[in-house]
């Protein structure tokens, strides 16, 4: 719809906008964003040649030159001879119609095309914004110091907790008071629903205020003094992560270096790997464990197939596998076939996976990450210690897989056909 209808972060008319950074992501060797990459390339993703093509020096990770990248994506579509390009709003949607769509607008999808998404899927599977909690590596929380329980003994004791003493819950207020915030942007203009305060609103209401939330210790019996502490931060496993854990109701807006510096500052987190911090933004997208197939396909009109962020993704390359797997899904469909849902084994079969079967409450988008991945086997994980060499085969057990998917389910290479 761009350049004749804007959004409030991109700037110009030009195809695949980078709106911010111009990074997408590691390519360090066996890392989470490289192995989606990797397969991406394997498939002949020609985003993924046009961000090779254009990029430019920046350290271990893939950054490109957003103008020549943009340039290269408008030659590419402009000289297909099989692609029609109408720069216009798209402002319906035809559940009934005999055509297939694959809806890929983003997370500042406009209003008239959201109003019309939300009446085939319903009100409450569309959301506004992120609202994300911090997730913590579990091998890096020190044991010795949280205890497990759960709040009144009731259910299983799945929850860690992190007990503070009152000095240490004063000293974590006062440094949150002084926290710098992530520099707000005017597009953003956020409005926190009440539910979903960030932790830094939260604390800027009264001292005590987080410790009558989500820092409340009540029914939290520490099992070692037998009492309940001054505060207590919750622990929660991540459903579908393996090997990590949510800081409960931790979403936060402070900038990267602040949360590392004042979450390590929760008893237990002291050396914490953080694998993902807390953010809020604004961003559409639909909730797809409810709605989506693993095909991208929505599940009540699978004519329709939902592509990039507002299908559940998070990030320019997730946006970009999840695109490139809608393309080659839709194509199989047209063909009167029925499409092949990326391995399981792989990282973007993983991501799928996650966005389509991941806890229906508070589905929050996805980067790709390892704890995505399907872990090794138990006695393996027992026996090789070393994290690298584990994320090592675990690479290579995905791209082996996803070779094999290559083979089946895109019976012409996609980088080859014209
Ligand atoms: C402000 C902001 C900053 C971000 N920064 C980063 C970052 O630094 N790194 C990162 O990895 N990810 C970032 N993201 C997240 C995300 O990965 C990117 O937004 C990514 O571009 C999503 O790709 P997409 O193809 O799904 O959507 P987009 O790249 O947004 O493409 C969707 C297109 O659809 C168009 N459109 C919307 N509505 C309609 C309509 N009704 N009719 C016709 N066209 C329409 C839009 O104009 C746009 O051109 C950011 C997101 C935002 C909002």
């Amino acid at each position: 719809m761009r350049p004749q209808r804007s959004t409030e972060a991109h700037q110009t008319g030009d195809f695949a906008e980078l709106v911010c950074s111009n990074s997408l992501k590691s390519e360090s060797e066996n890392s989470a964003p490289w192995l989606l990459k990797q397969e991406m390339r394997a498939a002949g993703c020609y985003l993924l040649a046009d961000a090779d093509a254009t990029a430019v020096p920046a350290g271990h990770a893939l950054a490109v030159d957003r103008v020549a990248f943009s340039a290269r994506v408008a030659a590419r579509l402009e000289q297909h001879p099989n692609i029609t390009i109408h720069r216009e709003e798209v402002v319906t949607l035809d559940p009934r119609a005999a055509d297939l769509t694959v809806l890929a607008t983003g997370p500042l999808t406009s209003k008239p095309l959201t109003d019309a998404l939300q009446q085939i899927t319903g009100a409450e599977h569309l959301a506004f914004y992120d609202s994300i909690s911090p997730i913590v590596d579990a091998s890096t929380i020190d044991m010795e110091k949280v205890y497990f329980a759960a709040r009144w003994d009731k259910g299983s004791a799945d929850y860690i907790n992190c007990p503070f003493t009152k000095d240490e819950y004063d000293a974590f207020i006062d440094a949150l008071a002084h926290a710098e915030q992530a520099a707000s942007k005017e597009w953003e203009n956020l409005q926190y629903f009440e539910g979903c305060l960030p932790i830094e609103e939260t604390a800027r209401r009264g001292r005590d205020t987080l410790r009558f939330g989500p820092m409340k210790p009540a029914g939290l019996t520490d099992p070692r003094t037998g009492r309940w502490p001054y505060a207590a931060v919750q622990l929660r496993c991540e459903n579908l992560r393996a090997d990590s854990y949510n800081l409960v109701g931790f979403q936060n807006h402070l900038k990267f270096g602040e949360q590392a510096r004042i979450l390590r500052m929760i008893p237990g987190l002291e050396h914490a790997t953080f694998l993902r911090y807390g953010q809020i933004h604004r961003n559409t997208y639909i909730h797809a464990p409810s709605l989506l197939t693993e095909t991208l396909q929505l599940r009540a009109h699978p004519g329709i197939l939902i592509a990039g962020q507002l299908s559940g993704v998070e990030g320019y390359t997730e946006s970009i596998a999840s695109g490139m797997l809608a393309g080659i899904f839709a194509a199989r469909i047209a063909e009167g076939e029925s499409p092949e849902p990326a391995p399981r084994a792989s990282a973007h079969g993983s991501l799928m996976h996650y966005i389509t079967h991941a806890e229906t409450r508070r589905f929050q988008p996805a980067n790709i990450t390892f704890d995505l991945l399907p872990p090794l086997e138990e006695d393996l994980r027992r026996r090789i210690r070393d994290k690298k060499e584990r994320h090592r085969m675990q690479c290579e057990r995905a791209l082996a897989a996803w070779q094999n998917w290559l083979r089946i389910a895109v019976p012409a290479p996609v980088g080859t056909s014209a």
